[in-house]
């Protein structure tokens, strides 16, 4: 009776323990940071927990790095949730993190957390996440708020978060970063202001094909052939640091059923592996890079999106 007892709670401690992560639900902003501050405190040697700041609603603004080596080692930096209103792109962040966790030991893993900095941050934008709103308290775009080339001097960085953002941006040098969205599905790459290709667009077209193929998606360009847009994450990212910055759209809903959820994370891991791959074989001198030359071409008109209209993601 004893023994039964004893194997019965032994079970649902395995069943609800920190790192099995339900993905048939959305997480309240408790439980993400209840789960970030886990990780950090059940993997001291690898895993830290930082608060960056405070939302204008008084949130936390928190992330979580992770690494084996040097706090020195460049950085490859994830985050979700710009846009408050795209859900499912904070549990992707989650999934990912959850995967890292579960693979700490494997050699595809251990390898690039000897090699790099991993940051992970699902809530950029907490007021807008919990208020279920793209913009922040105060009604301003975050995504629109990072300098870009050209941007009239003193005109960015107003909004409080993405001024937390530009203060971790800053303080360290990144290889590589992706903002997670939601509204499409789709891999795409700066620049965002200006039609004009990057001196990489190469290196993004060939990184961004292998993240949106990982992921079963055939839309990959340079973002201003999405739509145009000023004051973007990626082009701030490639601007100041030469940063490989992309943009994933995760998913076609803002914030799909929770059924979808488990396949939408699962496939975000996979193309978030194919890009910190590549990358880490581009750093080792082995990746394969594509001519970007055709593409870019063919994607400066784009029917699929003309035909849907603007929608804002
Ligand atoms: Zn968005």
């Amino acid at each position: 009776m004893f023994r039964r007892v004893a194997l019965v709670l032994a079970l649902t401690w395995v069943s609800s323990s920190l790192f099995a992560i339900d993905f048939t639900k959305y997480h309240s902003q408790d439980e993400i940071g209840q789960y970030l501050r886990g990780v950090a405190t059940s993997y001291p040697e690898l895993a830290h927990f930082y608060v960056l700041g405070k939302s204008d609603e008084g949130r936390e603004v928190a992330y979580l790095t992770m690494t084996s080596g040097a706090d020195s080692l460049p950085g490859i930096f994830f985050n979700g949730t710009h846009h408050g209103n795209e859900w499912s792109s904070t549990e992707a962040l989650l999934g990912l993190v959850e995967y890292f966790v579960q693979h700490r030991n494997d050699a595809e893993v251990a390898g690039l957390l000897s090699k790099y900095v991993f940051y992970f941050q699902p809530l950029v934008n907490p007021d807008g996440h919990f208020h279920r709103t793209r913009e922040d308290a105060n009604g301003a775009d975050p995504n629109r708020d990072y300098e870009y080339p050209n941007a009239p001097t003193g005109s960015q960085f107003k909004t409080k978060i993405i001024s937390l953002m530009k203060k971790l941006i800053d303080s360290h040098h990144f290889r590589a970063a992706a903002a997670y969205h939601s509204g499409i599905e789709e891999v795409i790459w700066p620049w965002c202001y200006t039609s004009a290709p990057t001196e990489q667009k190469d290196l993004f077209y060939t990184f961004a094909k292998g993240a949106a193929s990982a992921m079963g998606f055939s839309r990959y360009m340079q973002s201003y052939y999405d739509y145009p847009t000023d004051g973007e994450f990626i082009d701030y990212m490639f601007m100041t640091q030469g940063t490989f910055a992309l943009t994933y759209e995760v998913s076609d809903d803002f914030t799909p059923a929770a059924s979808q959820l488990k396949a939408i994370v699962a496939r975000s891991v996979k193309g978030a592996m194919a890009f910190i791959n590549a990358v880490a074989a581009h750093d080792a001198g082995h990746l394969s890079v594509e001519s970007s030359a055709s593409i870019v071409h063919a994607l400066e008109f784009n029917p699929r999106w003309k035909a849907m209209g603007r929608r804002l993601e």
